[in-house]
């Protein structure tokens, strides 16, 4: 029933961007609640979901928003971008232009948010690997010119769902400790 003792050290907010349908939902499900659905947009309206873990022996909570369906009217507003120190700039790897629209993605987030913000790159569908369309080393060479942390995950089948979290999270709490 909760430990209401248990004192939060930090609270990060992080959001996750990118085209519409590119598993950012299915993503948040997997590292929030272990959840996945084939039919995910039951969830629009979410705004964010919340996990709390150790790290480093301090207690973070990890506010992780998501867009909601915004992103498909271009209408993510400078409040989703407010107060985020993380961010996972997320494409399918099996649609070239979700991932070609990252370059765009990285621009308004640039604009809105805070200039130390910690960004993530995030190849998801990695389960459909006969249908790749975009390269590894592609999106390597795009994240190391931006200057970006790169993973490729599965929402699907768990892969790397979690070490992408932790990774952002832990990189966010070494800049701000
Ligand atoms: P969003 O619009 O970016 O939030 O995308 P969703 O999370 O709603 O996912 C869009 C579609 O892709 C849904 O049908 C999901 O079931 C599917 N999907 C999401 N992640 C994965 C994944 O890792 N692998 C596969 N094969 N499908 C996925």
């Amino acid at each position: 029933y909760g430990d209401y003792s248990q004192k939060i050290d930090y609270v990060f907010k992080v959001v996750l961007i990118g085209d519409s349908a590119v598993g950012k939902t299915q993503l948040l499900a997997r590292f929030a609640r272990n959840e996945f659905s084939i039919d995910s947009k039951a969830t629009i309206g979410v705004e964010f979901q919340t996990k709390t873990l150790i790290i480093d022996q301090k207690t973070v909570k990890a506010q992780i928003w998501d867009t909601a369906g915004q992103e498909r009217y271009r209408a993510v507003t400078s409040a989703y971008y407010r107060g985020a120190v993380g961010a996972m700039l997320v494409y399918d790897m099996t649609k070239r232009q979700s991932f070609d629209h990252m370059a765009r993605w990285l621009e308004e987030l640039r604009g809105h948010a805070d200039k130390n913000i910690v960004i993530m790159l995030i190849g998801n569908k990695c389960d459909l690997g006969s249908l790749r369309a975009v390269p590894t080393e592609d999106a390597q060479e795009f994240a190391q010119r931006e200057n970006l942390f790169f993973m490729e995950t599965s929402a699907l089948e768990s892969t790397n769902v979690e070490t992408a979290f932790l990774t952002i999270l832990t990189e966010i709490y070494r800049l701000i400790s």
